[in-house]
């Protein structure tokens, strides 16, 4: 099918097409304006935050390939805000013309773990060990092997944790495979890693071949989602830190990336760093970027699809701390927006990004950067301002009043 010119108001600029309408595609957006472009995206739903401020929305599913077409018509490349679109439908995008970046072939190692950890094996990179489950046998002939606790991972579909689940014991772990299994469901049993922290590689890579390393991060997580990100990551060495950016940069080159590629590692008690995971869009390990570098893994991102040079990847301050807002389990009575006014009196260095989200428990709705040198006071600050955002009370028992 020939892919009919750009209707975008747009023409004379690059346009940039985005599937999935959530925070990441809103941040985009925000660094399309700064090049001169606005970026089209794909929502399920007007209310979606990118539909909320994007001019050129297509309202559609990610699973319906008339509307890939559509918001892929004349647009110089399409990229993703996440990895759930099929492959036989990129695969078909592709042959059509589209400039679909990362893609499919690479982005599959981002869609199943199964594939992404095989992969990763054979360029011998350092993973947990792992096995597919075809039946509940292999569950009982893997934790022979390991002889110690397992997790167990549906093989595709999963995000901030859904999908992953840390088995009790053998039988356990037995259970919740056979589950996968009767629903069809692909999985793979994992070792349980006793890790000292978890880690992010963040990096861009372009069709050009150009590749860029923003510095190392930790992901502190609580209940399997992020809750901040330390920008460089504390007391981590030179050496490994240098290590896992190359091993990024040549992960991106070896599968073909184009675009951000965010490596997640565990780091063990002996040091050791595992690849636990990779995401290809900008990644909730580089919204400090949006601050704390010179270039922010959005522009980057548009950058990398766009083959342009790419940007310096610096930071600006000795240290950045990012701290996620998520919903509060009760939505407190006060309005977001008056919490905002609040945080805003009593800490103006904040850097907040909103996402136009409902408050909902546990929902990613926003995120606040702090840059400065004191990494103790700069996360004390971070938990302290998302907990207010959150939840409308100061974990300190701060009264503006008194
Ligand atoms: P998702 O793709 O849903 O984000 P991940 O595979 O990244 O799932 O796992 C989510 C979290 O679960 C990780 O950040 C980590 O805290 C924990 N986890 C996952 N795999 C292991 C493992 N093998 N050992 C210990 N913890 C794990």
């Amino acid at each position: 099918m020939a892919v009919p010119p750009a209707t975008s108001l747009h023409s004379n600029h690059p346009v940039v097409a985005m599937v999935g309408g959530g925070q990441l595609a809103r941040m985009t957006h925000q660094s399309a304006i700064a090049l001169g472009q606005s970026l089209r995206v794909l929502a399920a739903d007007a209310t979606d935050p990118a539909a909320q401020v994007s001019p050129d929305v297509v309202i559609g599913s990610h699973t319906d390939l008339d509307a890939l077409r559509r918001v892929a018509a004349g647009a110089d490349a399409l990229t993703f805000d996440h990895e759930h679109v099929p492959t036989e439908l990129l695969q078909k995008l592709v042959a059509e013309g589209v400039n679909v970046a990362p893609p499919p072939e690479a982005l599959v190692h981002a869609q199943d773990k199964l594939v992404m950890r095989r992969r990763l094996d054979a360029l011998g990179a350092r993973v947990p060990r792992y096995a597919a489950v075809e039946s509940r046998e292999d569950v009982d002939e893997f934790a022979r092997q390991v002889d110690g606790p397992i997790v167990v991972k549906a093989a595709r579909g999963g995000y901030d944790g859904r999908g992953v689940q840390m088995a009790a014991d053998e039988a356990h772990a037995r259970e919740i495979a056979g589950q996968y299994l009767d629903s069809g469901v692909p999985v793979l049993v994992e070792e349980r890693v006793a890790m000292r922290r978890e880690l992010a590689a963040l990096v861009a890579r372009s069709p050009f071949g150009q590749g860029a390393a923003w510095p190392v991060v930790e992901t502190v997580q609580r209940d399997g989602i992020c809750v901040q990100v330390i920008a460089p990551a504390p007391s981590l060495s030179e050496d490994a830190a240098a290590a896992a950016q190359q091993l990024a940069l040549r992960l991106a080159a070896e599968l073909g990336v184009v675009g951000v590629l965010a490596v997640e590692f565990f780091e063990t008690a002996d040091g050791e760093l595992l690849v636990n995971e990779l995401a290809m869009r900008p990644h909730n390990s580089g919204h400090w970027t949006m601050d704390g570098s010179r270039t922010s893994q959005f522009e980057q991102h548009l950058r990398a699809v766009l083959d342009y040079p790419l940007g310096d990847t610096d930071a600006i301050a000795p240290v950045t701390v990012m701290a996620n807002v998520l919903g509060a389990a009760e939505t407190p009575a006060m309005t977001l927006d008056e919490r905002l006014h609040h945080l805003f009196a009593r800490m103006p260095d904040a850097r907040v990004h909103l996402y136009g989200k409902e408050e909902r428990p546990g929902r990613k709705i926003g995120h606040i950067n702090f840059l400065g040198a004191d990494l103790a006071s700069l996360r004390e600050r971070g938990e302290r301002a998302a907990h207010w955002l959150s939840h409308g009370e100061w974990t300190d028992g701060w009264d503006p009043h008194t």
